[in-house]
C-alpha cells in the first residue's frame, strides 16, 4: 500500500524502489513535515534535493539553473506555486514541473497546465506513484535532449517536440512536455483510436491504465484550448466515443 504523506510525514522506508534514479531536485513546499519527509525520501533514492518553503526564494534559486525537476507545492508563501511557474516558462526555463495540488483543486490543475505544468499530484499523495511520477518526467526529458531534432507537419502547423511549441502562420503555441508527447503519440498512430488506458501506460508511464483516466482527459482539454489557437487545430483530435481519442489532422510526410 503506498504511504500517505501528507498525513504520515515519517518518511524513511522506500525499499520498493531500489533502482536509485539520480538528478537535481528543487522542492518547494512551505509544510515543513512534507517538505523534510519529501527531502529524505528523494535523497535516499539518489536525489540532490535543494528544499525551499518559499515560492519567491525558489524562483530565485532557480534562475541560476542545473535543476532536472521542480516538484512545486501551490499555496505557498511569498509568491504562490502558480505564479513561479509561469515566472519560470516566461523566462523559457522548461525544466520539467511537477505540482503537488490540493485535492480536489480541479481549478488549481487546470491552471497549473495551462501555465506550463508537465505533470501533477494531487494530495495526499502515495511515496510510489510520487516516484513512478517523477521517474517518468526525468525519463522522457532525458529521451527528448537525447534524440534528434523532431518535427511533425499537419496542414500549415509545425509542431516542434524539441522546442515544445507549435508554429504556423498565426503565431507559436507554447507546450508543455506531456502535451508534445500526447500528440507525438497520437500523430504515430494518425486516425486510429487510442484509449486512454493505452495513453495512460506509454505516456504517463502507469503501470496499470485502468486508473485515474481524469488524469487524460484533463491534459486533453487543456491541450485542444491550446490548439484551438492553430489554424485547423481545433480538429486536430477528435473523441471516439467509449474509447479515448484519434489524431484526425492533415499530416505531411
Ligand atoms: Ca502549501
Amino acid at each position: 500500500m503506498p504511504r500517505d504523506l501528507t498525513s504520515d510525514p515519517s518518511v524513511t522506508d522506500a525499499k520498493a524502489t531500489s533502482d536509485k534514479a539520480g538528478g537535481r531536485v528543487l522542492l518547494v513546499e512551505d509544510e515543513v513535515p512534507i517538505r523534510e519527509g519529501l527531502t529524505e525520501l528523494f535523497q535516499s533514492q539518489g536525489f540532490a534535493v535543494v528544499a525551499l518553503g518559499d515560492g519567491l526564494a525558489a524562483l530565485e534559486r532557480a534562475a541560476g539553473g542545473g535543476f532536472d525537476l521542480v516538484m512545486l507545492d501551490i499555496m505557498l508563501p511569498g509568491m504562490d506555486g502558480l505564479g513561479v511557474l509561469t515566472h519560470l516558462r516566461s523566462r523559457g526555463d522548461h525544466t520539467p514541473v511537477l505540482l503537488l495540488t490540493a485535492k480536489g483543486a480541479e481549478d488549481d490543475i487546470v491552471k497549473g497546465l495551462e501555465a506550463g505544468a508537465d505533470d501533477y499530484v494531487p494530495k495526499p499523495f502515495g511515496i510510489h506513484e510520487l516516484l513512478a511520477r517523477v521517474k517518468g518526467l526525468l525519463r522522457r526529458a532525458q529521451l527528448r535532449e537525447r534524440e534528434p531534432k523532431k518535427l511533425i507537419t499537419v496542414g500549415e502547423a509545425l509542431i516542434d517536440l524539441d522546442q515544445l511549441v507549435v508554429r504556423s502562420p498565426s503565431g507559436e503555441v507554447r507546450l508543455t512536455a506531456r502535451e508534445c508527447s500526447i500528440l507525438e503519440f497520437l500523430a504515430a498512430r494518425a486516425h486510429r483510436p487510442v484509449g486512454r488506458d493505452e495513453l495512460l501506460v506509454e505516456v504517463w508511464g502507469y503501470r496499470d491504465g485502468s486508473i485515474q483516466t481524469r488524469t487524460v482527459d484533463v491534459h486533453m482539454q487543456q491541450l485542444r484550448a491550446k490548439l484551438k489557437a492553430v489554424p485547423g487545430g481545433a480538429e486536430w483530435i477528435g473523441t471516439v466515443r467509449g474509447r479515448g481519442y484519434r489524431f484526425e489532422g492533415p499530416l505531411s510526410a
